[in-house]
């Protein structure tokens, strides 16, 4: 790998220099697109919703946002530049690190958001776990028949990935079979997994309420009640969903292979694996059956195996 060279230098010269001049938003604010977004966000808040409903002010960056065709057109040349700079210094990485927002007046549906960017700031050279690099800091003042309505500070960091111990070494060849991940358990979850050490599924049950809760959780969602006991499925269930994923490839699993979210009889849903079932075969609504499977260092996994009583099941 050649060594990077400091272009702080360089990239300082951009600092104050456009990197959006007049760019105008792709639709005017729009119900539907708040109604979205307050779905996905869970925001029930009644200034948004009615005839006289105003964006909520978090959605101001999703306004000024290009889309994945036209992710270059406000771009000035200058921004092009910079990044161009980056690229050939051997800075091709980028991951957003922060953002702060300041609201000055809500935007209603009709207005059309209007942004300046400006290039506002570039780090010294840092070194961090991810990598070498430079932050870079940019600022947009969105506006609406032109009044301010709010400004967007965006810092990312752009810098050469660590090759890692990896990138050094030519020995020691991956190895053609890692374990699977293990469980992540916890306080909250550790009886759960040790009901599945003994081949039970174990599900918890609020004591106040009765209401039966997956996967685990330190508190009842239905009245806050964080007393539990637990009730052991019964181990029967039907795909009430599932994928099968192709890619990316992850080390341990070998695609394709079906995912799938598992309603058991007692009413609750579970994402798991299925076995005994090609992943092409998995259908909604197929039944399966509660199995356990053994793991490389002796722990245990809860799948379900596909009944093959349906027509629609494995022949396999
Ligand atoms: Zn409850």
């Amino acid at each position: 790998m050649r060594p990077l060279s400091d272009v702080h230098h360089l990239l300082k010269a951009f600092e104050g220099r456009p990197a959006a001049v007049s760019a105008s938003a792709r639709d005017p604010v729009n119900l539907p697109m708040i109604r979205h977004w307050c779905e996905v966000m869970g925001d029930t808040h009644p200034a948004y919703s009615g005839e006289d409903a105003i964006a909520p002010p978090t959605m101001l960056q999703a306004w000024t946002m290009p889309g994945l065709s036209g992710g270059t057109a406000a771009r000035t040349g200058a921004y092009e530049e910079l990044f161009a700079l980056l690229d050939g210094a051997g800075y091709t990485a980028v991951v957003a690190t922060d953002c702060e927002q300041e609201y000055v007046r809500p935007l209603r549906p009709g207005d059309l958001p209007t942004f300046d960017t400006v290039i506002e700031a570039v780090s010294p050279r840092k070194t961090t776990r991810l990598g070498t690099g430079y932050f870079i800091t940019t600022m947009m003042r969105v506006q609406a028949a032109g009044r301010l309505v709010g400004t967007h500070r965006f810092r990312i960091f752009t810098y050469a990935p660590d090759p890692g111990p990896a990138a050094t070494t030519t020995t020691a060849p991956a190895d053609p079979h890692p374990a699977r991940p293990r469980p992540v358990i916890n306080r909250d979850n550790a009886p759960f997994w040790a009901g599945v050490a003994e081949h039970k599924l174990l599900i918890q049950r609020c004591t106040a309420c009765g209401t039966l809760r997956f996967p685990w959780l330190p508190g009842c969602g239905r009245c806050g009640s964080p007393a539990w006991g637990t009730v052991e499925a019964c181990g029967s269930g039907t795909v009430h969903s599932y994928v099968v994923v192709h890619h990316p490839p992850f080390p341990a699993f070998d695609p394709p292979y079906a995912v799938v979210l598992v309603e058991l009889a007692e009413g609750v849903r579970m994402i798991s694996n299925i076995t005994g079932v090609p992943p092409d075969a998995v259908r909604i609504g197929m039944s399966v059956e509660l199995e356990f499977i053994r793991l490389d260092d002796g722990g245990e996994l809860p799948v379900f195996r596909a009944r093959s009583d349906r027509p629609d099941g494995a022949e396999s």
